[in-house]
């Protein structure tokens, strides 16, 4: 628990949080300013800043929730899709210094974009390239 973390107060109940989901290690509960209706952050209880810091266990525990909040959400909503995603660092995008998974709910013509609209302008990188960011990523 992080004194100055507002995903921390809402684990501890100490702000008010639109919960739909918890388990022993995460809880899942609505966006305050949604991008679509049932828009749902999925997060570790501990608090954990970005998504390296969480043990593997910590991990499992949110993404199983993800696994299996999504399609209820999807069925409450009426959705059509989902765009999941984590904003995990501030350079990404990462507002709230507290590890989370975005469950965004989509509709046929909802006049959003895929996650690739998420990354700048597409680097320009050949077969060679290609190979050794493979290579380096498989050797880490
Ligand atoms: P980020 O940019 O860090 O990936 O996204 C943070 C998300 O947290 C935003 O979508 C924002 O609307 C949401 N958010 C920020 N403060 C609160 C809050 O106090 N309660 C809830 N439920 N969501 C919040
Ligand atoms: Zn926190």
């Amino acid at each position: 628990m992080s004194d100055d973390c507002i995903f921390c107060s809402i684990v501890a109940g100490d702000i008010p949080g639109r919960i739909v989901a918890e388990t022993d290690d995460a809880l899942a509960f609505l966006d305050a300013n949604p991008m679509a209706p049932g828009h749902t952050l999925v997060i570790p209880k501990a608090h954990r800043e970005r998504l390296a810091d969480l043990s593997t266990e910590e991990s499992r525990a949110v993404f199983d929730l993800v696994h299996d909040l999504a399609p209820r959400i999807a069925e409450a909503v009426d959705a059509d899709a989902h765009t999941i995603g984590v904003n995990d660092g501030p350079e990404a995008g990462q507002e709230v210094p507290h590890a989370h998974v975005h469950v965004m709910p989509r509709f046929e013509g909802d006049g959003g974009g895929p996650i690739h609209a998420a990354a700048g302008s597409r680097p320009d990188l050949d077969d060679d390239e290609l190979d050794e960011i493979a290579a380096d990523i498989a050797a880490e």
